[in-house]
């Protein structure tokens, strides 16, 4: 039987049996235990499935993740110690050295570093584009070592809104899968897949925790990729991997299981970025409710943007739900129940202003999270994407008048309250 998203989000992935714990369990362990070396080795050999030591999987975390495949519409998943992890992983498990990757040029700074910086530097190229691009603006991206395609459904901070269709498209046309971080949307608002998404990833350190307490990140497999269709582009999942006997991913575990198990039996052993299985309590915790605070947080959001809009101190307010918005239509294909609590705007007097008055909220925590259900705020020129130049911050959609606000769950009263007396006092 399938349920709705709401239903998932409360009672998805893990379903007792008589007697069996309510809550899912938390299964604080390293190590399990075998009869036998031969039933270990089955599992060494991918020849069998179970748990041997949590650096490669964990059952809280499975049953967490299972219920995020079924959110999202995919095949499997698994979680991650962090967003950048599994912003890491998706990418790196179908590219290489010598590999090249087409990204939406905005996408949250932690992400723009990892591509432009850090895989750069183990030899993957990365060419960015603007996320309002055309159709051949696209096609141009491509080269023949292409392997994947990357974009935000809701970009961080920049708050632009993806064509997914269209980057799905031109993924497909060249015959690569696209990749999109959703933890802006989450699966409440948007499912990507629905739009021929092929991966998705989260940082569910933000809404979908929405508490502030744990750091983690998770990979969704929508199992619609065909490796071996292009098996010359993905050899790591279409030719014997000799770190498992020999084991070619693509044929052993088919179009539903390749990549997450891939991802698993090497990244996850190699790098060990997992998430704890306490860490994926939580944000089952967080998941439970999530269809009903992200509600609150787009209401939130709204009258925010709303009050902004109207407010002749402030010099331009982005917010795909407010009607007039650059990204409006696109919100009203993809995100027709709403988008996410975090508006964009500038205030006049540039950088200088935007920095009082923040320094000006009372009720508006600074702070570099987002998402979450405290209001909290950020300057990400100063902040996350300080390490850009002038030319980086414009193409990343981030002027240096802009304050990132992330609405929580208060009272829109008092958020507006708030805003409205640190104006104010500039
Ligand atoms: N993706 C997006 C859209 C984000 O906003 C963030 C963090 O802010 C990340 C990925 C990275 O996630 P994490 O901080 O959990 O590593």
């Amino acid at each position: 039987m399938s349920y709705k998203k709401d239903t998932i989000c409360v009672q998805g992935g893990y379903t007792p049996g008589n007697g069996e714990p309510r809550q899912i369990p938390i299964y604080q362990s390293t190590t399990f235990k075998y009869a036998t070396s031969a039933d270990m080795g089955k599992l060494f050999d991918l020849e069998a499935s179970g748990y041997f030591y949590t650096r490669l999987q964990n059952p809280t975390n499975d049953l967490v993740a299972a219920k995020l495949a079924e959110l999202e519409g995919g095949t499997a998943a698994m979680l991650t110690s962090s967003g950048q992890a599994a912003s890491f992983f998706s990418v790196f498990n179908v590219a290489n050295c010598g590999d090249h990757v087409v990204s939406s040029s905005t996408i949250y700074g932690g992400t723009y570093n990892l591509f432009a910086v850090t895989m750069k530097k183990m030899g993957i190229d990365f060419t960015f584009v603007s996320p309002d691009c055309t159709k051949e603006d696209l096609d141009a991206a491509f080269r023949p070592n292409t392997k994947a395609v990357f974009g935000e459904t809701i970009a961080n901070p920049a708050l632009c809104v993806l064509d997914i269709e269209l980057f799905a498209d031109a993924a497909h046309r060249h015959g690569v899968p696209l990749i999109i971080d959703n933890t802006f949307a989450t699966p409440v608002n948007c499912r990507p897949i629905e739009w021929g998404a092929d991966i998705v990833v989260h940082s569910t350190t933000k809404y979908i925790d929405g508490h502030g307490v744990s750091v983690g990140g998770a990979i969704i497999d929508s199992g619609k990729f065909d490796w071996l269709a292009h098996a010359d582009k993905f050899p790591g999942l279409t030719t014997p991997d000799d770190s498992y006997h020999g084991i070619v991913y693509a044929e052993k575990f088919g179009k539903e299981g390749a990549f997450i198990t891939k991802c698993t039996a090497q990244l996850m052993r190699d790098f060990g970025s997992i998430q704890s299985p306490q860490h994926a309590f939580y944000i089952n915790l967080g998941l439970e409710s999530l269809h009903v605070r992200m509600k609150r947080h787009c209401e939130n959001g709204l009258a925010v943007a709303k009050f902004l809009k109207d407010d002749p101190r402030i010099s331009w307010v982005s917010f795909c739900k407010l009607p007039g918005d650059k990204y409006y239509e696109l919100a009203e294909k993809y995100l027709p129940n709403g988008g996410c609590g975090v508006v964009s705007f500038g205030v006049k007097g540039g950088r200088a202003a935007a920095e009082k008055f923040m320094s000006n909220l009372k009720l508006a925590a600074i702070e570099t999270h987002v998402a979450d259900a405290r209001t909290c705020c950020l300057h990400p020129a100063s902040a996350t994407h300080r390490q850009m130049n002038d030319d980086e911050l414009m193409a990343a959609g981030v002027s240096p008048d802009l304050v990132r606000f992330s609405c929580g769950l208060e009272d829109p009263e008092d958020l507006i309250a708030d805003i409205k007396q640190a104006l104010d006092n500039l």
